[in-house]
């Protein structure tokens, strides 16, 4: 089939890659400009979601990672308390990875001549067994298929769902990097992905290690990726959202544009919430970037012949740590489902099915998650273990299925893992 891709992040990429090898005509269609490599800083995927990715040979085998067994949950005591206290450690099993480096690794993969940079999609149609995307200059082109992985705001699902509406959480994520060189020392962070929750504020923090500039995992080279959930009331939102030339955005406040005082705030804030630790390591750090979360669930991936993959689908509030993990199995098991069938309208609707069911259960999971970890977290710094493990194990319901996500395996394997023997 001839398949044009809207999105060339970590969703598209994937996508083409298996969509070609399955000898698909396949073009992805990028607005940006000049790669992604500067979006997003670090991002977290579970071990066994790295390694179905190696298998299926989307990522090279040492993609520049960093590997976190442990996830302390942790409130401050008190004001001289430099690290926090865990009132409990979760295991956990995840490879934290720079963005930029998982882009480029799934991008080298698919052949340049058929990744247009700078061509923005601004309409869809479909005709009969075709679909016609358009965009600026009066390009236009048919295909039998076309893929929306145009991330959360994405138009292929306005197109199919026009009165489904991203719902907004509440609260922004404000992140930002340091160097590891720049650290008093590396003590908590050398195996552990640190969530720390404030007293008497909604939200938390965490904190982790990604590989540094040149995807170095060389110790003294890493850069800590951190990031806080911060509640802003959808009343305030759009006066957060206005940079400091005064322009308003809609969806994030890119790197460095935050209003020095709002900035000066939440460093505040930090200071009064976070141990000291991880308030200097906030508060050192430049060039910080906010964008809002929202979230929304679709009731299919597909319809006729346009599909939605990755957050152009559904999108779970941020905790399940399985954007990627999403990502990667809607474009794996489309191209599956593809080479699977003679009959694409049958093999779509199946495919769509499993994903938005998938979807569901991630986004429910999600919520379950964001109240814990956002609403209604106690204050682990009085909290026994025997308290801490019974609010985890009353708070959270893992599915079996996505139980690895949080290393609570419970003896069983993924179900990815045994389809790619990764
Ligand atoms: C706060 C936050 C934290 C997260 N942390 C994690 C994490 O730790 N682990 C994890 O697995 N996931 C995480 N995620 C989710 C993860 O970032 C995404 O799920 C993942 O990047 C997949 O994105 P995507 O490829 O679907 O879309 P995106 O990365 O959003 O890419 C969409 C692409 O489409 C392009 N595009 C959009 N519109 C058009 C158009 N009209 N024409 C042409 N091109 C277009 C854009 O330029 C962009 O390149 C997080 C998300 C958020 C919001």
């Amino acid at each position: 089939m001839r398949i044009g891709i809207v999105g060339g992040s970590i969703a598209g990429c994937a996508a083409a890659v298996q969509l070609a090898r399955g000898g698909h005509e396949v073009i992805v269609l990028e607005r940006s400009r000049g790669g992604l490599t500067g979006r997003g800083a670090g991002i977290g995927t579970p071990n066994d979601t790295f390694a179905a990715m190696v298998a299926r040979d989307l990522i090279g085998r040492n993609t520049p990672r960093w590997v976190a067994s442990e996830h302390p949950l942790v409130s401050r005591r008190d004001r001289a308390d430099r690290y926090g206290r865990p009132a409990l450690t979760l295991p956990l099993n995840m490879a934290l990875l720079n963005w930029g480096d998982l882009w480029r690794e799934l991008r080298a993969r698919v052949a340049d001549s058929t990744y247009v940079e700078g061509r923005s999609v601004t309409s869809v149609e479909t005709r009969g067994s075709e679909v016609r995307l358009a965009g600026h200059d009066d390009w236009s082109q048919s295909f039998d298929l076309a893929i929306f992985a145009d991330g959360y705001q994405s138009m292929g699902r306005r197109k199919l769902f026009p009165d489904l509406e991203a719902s907004y959480r509440g609260y922004v994520l404000w992140r930002g990097v340091l160097e590891e060189s720049r650290l008093s020392d590396t003590g908590p962070l050398e195996t552990a992905l640190y969530r720390i929750h404030y007293k008497g504020l909604a939200g938390n923090a965490v904190f982790y290690f990604v590989p540094g500039e040149g995807g170095s995992t060389d110790l003294g080279s890493r850069w800590v990726n951190w990031a806080c959930y911060v509640p802003v009331p959808h009343t305030e939102l759009s006066a957060f959202l206005v940079d400091r030339a005064g322009n308003s955005h809609e969806h994030s406040l890119p790197p460095g544009s935050m209003r020095p005082e709002e900035e000066a705030r939440l460093k505040a804030l930090m200071r009064e919430h976070l141990p000291s630790y991880f308030a200097e390591i906030v508060q050192a750090s430049s060039a910080t970037f906010a964008q809002p979360i929202y979230t929304v669930e679709v009731p299919e991936n597909a319809v006729g012949r346009i599909a939605l993959i990755g957050d152009a689908g559904a999108v779970a509030p941020p905790f399940t740590g399985s954007g990627v993990f999403k990502a990667m199995m809607n474009a794996v098991e489309l191209a599956d489902a593809l080479a699977g069938s003679t009959e694409v309208t049958a093999a779509l609707q199946g495919w769509s099915r499993t994903q938005a069911e998938r979807g569901m259960r991630l986004a429910a999971l999600g919520r379950q998650m964001e109240s814990a970890f956002v609403w209604d977290a106690p204050d682990f710094s009085t909290l026994s273990e025997v308290e801490a493990r019974a609010w985890w194990t009353g708070a959270i319901t893992f599915p079996l299925e996505f139980s690895y996500l949080h290393g609570e395996t419970n003896g069983r394997r993924p179900e990815h893992e045994d389809e790619s023997g990764g």
